[in-house]
């Protein structure tokens, strides 16, 4: 305000002074005699004053004139110029605005905007970095596979780019299923970065999908260095690559060296039981029992899992329930009995039809820790023992509401699964953990996991909600229990006993 108050003052000033000058000027007597070519020309002094600037106007007009033409000349030889260089700023200040309009649509939420802009961007940037990475985010959120490419391969030309863009070129090639160029352009990618763990990541995650298991190695001891990565947990890792080749060896005849890989594997990851199942079979195609005989003991003591136990089985063809329960005694009469080893145990005494030794072993683990598996073996040796329906009813009934037994499940998605190297559900690596699922009890008593035929029963009175783990008093029900039903629970009961007998 005060500013524009003193501007105006000045501009006054200065007019007064102009209009004082030329009422001076033209007040003023007297004249310029001026001689042109021997003509005498008379001229006043105001009229010689305004001739005077006219002619200095006229001047600096030409100057003028004759810079723009030299810059003009110039601009279009290619030259910087004060002209080009005014261009170029112009052009730039648009273009940055045009980025700005572009990531504020984009956070806004409008992808499409965002695009328009950042495309004006570009082209006001001349496919800038900042201008081509921008567009190529935006075109990604919009699922533009072909632009996100074609930005990314402008970007490949730069050098600071090229490893940023080689990533969002295999990104796209992994989306669009072109998982061979994906895993081509991920070794690059590498090659370029080695200490990028992304980059190692990705290419370690491509080759596990393209079955590139010696490739998968060497990757994972570069993921070893850079993630200082358990000595354990390495092993574990190679092991299950080692398995998966020996298993690619082996279904393409290579059997032996298939038994060599596998062999390795389980030797530097002992607890690896889908490892030694498929060493088992290895072994005995080529008809070599005894090592693997040892190796699956040693596992047992580490890694009680029933898998063993079904390999230690295939040992040996046509054995009889009593011979079995004897040749396993160097698995169940180990020192340390767990969970698993009872099971064992019972499902022995099972087979070869010991139902009170069945009944008397299983009853410490269904009163400790009750499993609808544990339960159902109870159901097995009441029934093998003589009780009545109605007593195998009520241990099955409980089996239904208990808790689930012991499964395969991915850590980092819940997935349940047969043991597979890569969760089928969110493709993470050596994730699956052996454990009983989550149980809700709320969700049984909402009675979800009652398989229909029961359910019916239910609506008959034959369920109650005190009819859980702990009822008791359940002997006026068999009644309504059809022999359908009867018939479906002992083949259930049968299905469920692992293969044992
Ligand atoms: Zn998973």
């Amino acid at each position: 305000m005060v500013r524009s108050i003193f501007k105006g003052l000045f501009f006054l000033i200065v007019s007064g002074f102009c209009a004082f000058g030329a009422i001076f000027l033209a007040g003023m007597s007297g004249s310029v005699q001026l001689n042109l070519n021997g003509k005498e020309l008379s001229i006043s002094i105001f009229a010689a004053v305004i001739v005077l600037i006219g002619i200095v106007f006229f001047i600096l007009i030409v100057f003028a004139f004759f810079n723009v033409t030299i810059a003009v000349i110039r601009f279009l030889s290619g030259d910087e110029t004060a002209l080009s260089r005014y261009f170029i700023k112009s052009r730039q200040i648009k273009g940055n605005q045009a980025l700005s309009n572009a990531l504020i649509a984009f956070n806004e939420g409008d992808s499409a905007e965002a695009l328009l802009h950042s495309g004006r961007a570009k082209y006001l940037l001349k496919n800038n970095m900042l201008s081509l990475l921008i567009n190529a985010q935006i075109a990604q959120q919009l699922g533009n596979s072909k632009l996100v490419i074609e930005n990314f391969k402008k970007l490949l030309r730069n050098k600071n780019t090229r490893s940023i863009a080689l990533s969002g070129i295999v990104s796209e090639k992994i989306k669009t299923g072109d998982y061979q160029s994906a895993l081509i352009l991920s070794k690059k990618s590498v090659e370029l970065k080695p200490k990028n763990i992304r980059n190692i990541n990705t290419l370690f995650n491509l080759q596990l999908q393209e079955s590139d298991w010696v490739g998968a190695r060497q990757t994972l001891q570069s993921k070893r260095k850079i993630e200082k990565m358990h000595r354990t947990t390495f092993l574990r890792h190679e092991a299950i690559l080692m398995v998966a080749e020996a298993k690619e060896k082996r279904s393409k005849g290579f059997t032996k060296e298939a038994l060599g890989v596998a062999l390795a594997a389980v030797r530097q990851y002992p607890s690896f039981v889908a490892g030694l199942s498929f060493l088992t079979e290895l072994e005995l195609a080529l008809g070599n029992k005894k090592r693997v005989e040892k190796l699956l003991q040693k596992c047992w003591r580490l890694f009680p899992h029933p898998d063993i136990a079904k390999s230690f089985i295939a040992l040996v063809d046509n054995e009889t329930p009593e011979d079995r329960r004897t040749r396993f005694q160097v698995l169940t009469k180990m020192k340390e009995k767990g969970s698993q080893t009872k099971i064992l145990e019972v499902e022995l005494c099972l087979a070869a039809k010991d139902f009170s030794s069945a009944k008397k072993l299983i009853s410490k683990l269904v009163k400790d820790d009750p499993d609808n598996y544990t339960l159902t073996l109870m159901a097995a040796a009441e029934k093998g023992s003589g009780a009545s329906d109605s007593v195998v009813q009520k241990w099955l009934t409980k089996a239904v509401y208990a808790p689930k037994s012991f499964t395969w499940i991915c850590k980092n998605c819940g997935f349940q699964t047969e043991w597979v190297s890569v969760c089928p559900e969110c493709d993470g690596f050596d994730t699956l953990e052996w454990r009983r699922p989550p149980f809700y009890p709320s969700n049984n008593k909402a009675h979800s996991q009652i398989p229909l035929i029961l359910e019916a029963d239910e609506n008959n009175g034959f369920f109650s909600e005190t009819d859980q783990v702990d009822s008791e008093n359940r002997h006026d029900s068999d009644e309504n229990l059809s022999e359908g039903l009867k018939e479906e629970l002992e083949i259930s009961t049968v299905r469920q006993a692992r293969e044992i007998s």
